[in-house]
C-alpha cells in the first residue's frame, strides 16, 4: 500500500470552495487538505470529512453550516478534507491506497502530518463525519466513554452510540484522553436526511461554549464484541447472484437485522467446500465457536446476537468485515 500524497495546508476559506462538490475537490485542492478558519473563540474544533471518498454527506452538511456563518464563525475550525482522490472517483478508497480511517495509530501517510499540524492546538472537540455503508440507523461511534465524548454523542440526534475498540487505528482514537472525539455515521449517502443531520449536529456543536458532559444513560449504547469475516481465500457472494461457484453463499437479507437482536439459530448463509465465516474478537482471537455454528452446511448464530454494520459491499467486506457483533452496554 502506498502512502497518500502530502497534506496541503490552507489558512482561511478559499473563495468558491463551498460551491465545490466532493467529486471536484481534487481538481481544486489537488491533495488532502487541512483548512484553518478563524472564529471568535480560539479553541478549535477539528472536523474531518471524506476520509472515505464516497461518503459525501459530511462535506455537504459542513458547507451548509459554513455558508450560514460566512460573516463570522463562533470559533476556530480545523477542517480536514480527506481522500479527495477517492472522492473524485466516487469510491471509499482507491486501489493501492491506504484506508484514510486506518492511518492514525500508529500514524502513517497524511496521518503523521495532520497530527503534527494540530499537536499544539487546544482542541475543543474532534468530529469525524462518515456515511453508513450498509443499512444501519445513524449512530455515533465512540472510541472512549469519557464524559466529553459521550457529551458530543448527545448532541447528535440519533440517540444511539457504539463503542468501537477495534480497529483502534481510527482518527478519533488518536485524540483519546486529549479532546472529546466521536465519529458520526450519518446514514447512507442516498438518505435525504444525512446532510441535514450533519448540519444540525455541527450547528449545535458550534453553539456550545464547551462540550457538555454526557452520561451513559443518555444514549442507547452498544459495544462491539467481534467482527465477522469470510476467509481471505474464500469466494463469497450473496444468495441468488451466481452462487454456483461460491464457497460461501451469504444472506443479503441479514442487512435488515442491523442493530436488532437475532435469536440463536438465525441463518447467515451456506458454507461450502470446507469454508465458513470466521469471528475475531477485539484482540483478534478466533472466537467463531462462541457466536456461529455450522449445521448441515448452514451457518447459524450459536447464541442470541446483535449484528451491526452488516454490508453487502464486497470491497468493504474484504477491507473491513462482513459485520460487527455487538452487546448493549
Ligand atoms: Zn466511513
Amino acid at each position: 500500500m502506498t502512502a497518500a500524497t502530502a497534506l496541503r495546508r490552507i489558512e482561511g476559506l478559499p473563495p468558491g470552495l463551498l460551491d465545490v462538490a466532493a467529486s471536484a475537490l481534487n481538481d481544486w485542492l489537488g491533495a488532502p487538505t487541512l483548512l484553518r478558519l478563524k472564529g471568535r473563540e480560539r479553541a478549535p474544533i477539528l472536523i474531518s470529512v471524506l476520509l472515505h471518498g464516497n461518503e459525501t454527506s459530511g462535506w455537504d452538511g459542513l458547507r451548509q453550516v459554513l455558508r450560514r456563518h460566512a460573516a463570522a464563525l463562533p470559533r476556530d475550525l480545523l477542517i480536514l478534507i480527506g481522500n479527495v482522490e477517492a472522492a473524485a472517483a466516487g469510491v471509499r478508497t482507491l486501489p493501492g491506497q491506504m484506508d484514510f480511517n486506518r492511518i492514525w495509530r500508529p500514524a502513517s501517510g497524511i496521518g503523521i502530518e495532520v497530527l503534527a499540524g494540530v499537536a499544539d492546538e487546544p482542541l475543543l472537540a474532534v468530529v469525524d463525519l462518515h456515511n453508513n455503508t450498509g443499512k444501519n440507523p445513524p449512530y455515533a461511534v465512540l472510541t472512549d466513554l469519557s464524559p466529553g465524548s459521550l457529551g458530543l454523542a448527545c448532541l447528535y440526534d440519533s440517540g444511539v452510540g457504539v463503542l468501537v475498540e477495534e480497529p483502534d487505528t481510527v482518527l478519533t482514537r488518536a485524540f483519546a484522553g486529549r479532546a472529546p472525539s466521536i465519529a458520526l455515521e450519518l446514514g447512507p449517502v442516498a438518505d435525504a436526511e444525512a446532510v441535514p443531520r450533519a448540519a444540525r449536529f455541527l450547528d449545535r456543536l458550534l453553539a456550545v461554549g464547551e462540550v457538555p458532559a454526557g452520561h451513559m444513560d443518555d444514549l442507547r449504547l452498544f459495544r462491539t464484541l467481534a467482527r465477522v469475516h469470510p476467509p481471505a481465500d474464500a469466494a463469497f457472494g450473496f444468495a441468488g447472484v451466481g452462487e454456483g461457484d461460491l464457497d460461501l453463499v451469504l444472506d443479503a437479507g441479514m442487512e435488515a437485522s442491523n442493530f436488532r437482536a437475532l435469536p440463536a439459530g438465525a441463518e447467515f448463509g451456506v458454507a461450502r467446500n470446507g469454508f465458513s465465516l470466521r469471528v475475531l474478537d477485539n484482540q483478534h482471537r478466533d472466537v467463531t465457536d462462541r457466536f456461529l455454528k455450522v449445521r448441515d452446511r448452514r451457518i447459524l448464530a450459536a447464541a442470541p446476537l446483535i449484528p451491526a454494520m452488516y454490508t453487502t459491499d464486497e470491497n468493504v467486506i474484504r477491507q473491513d468485515c462482513l459485520c460487527y457483533l455487538m452487546a448493549p452496554i
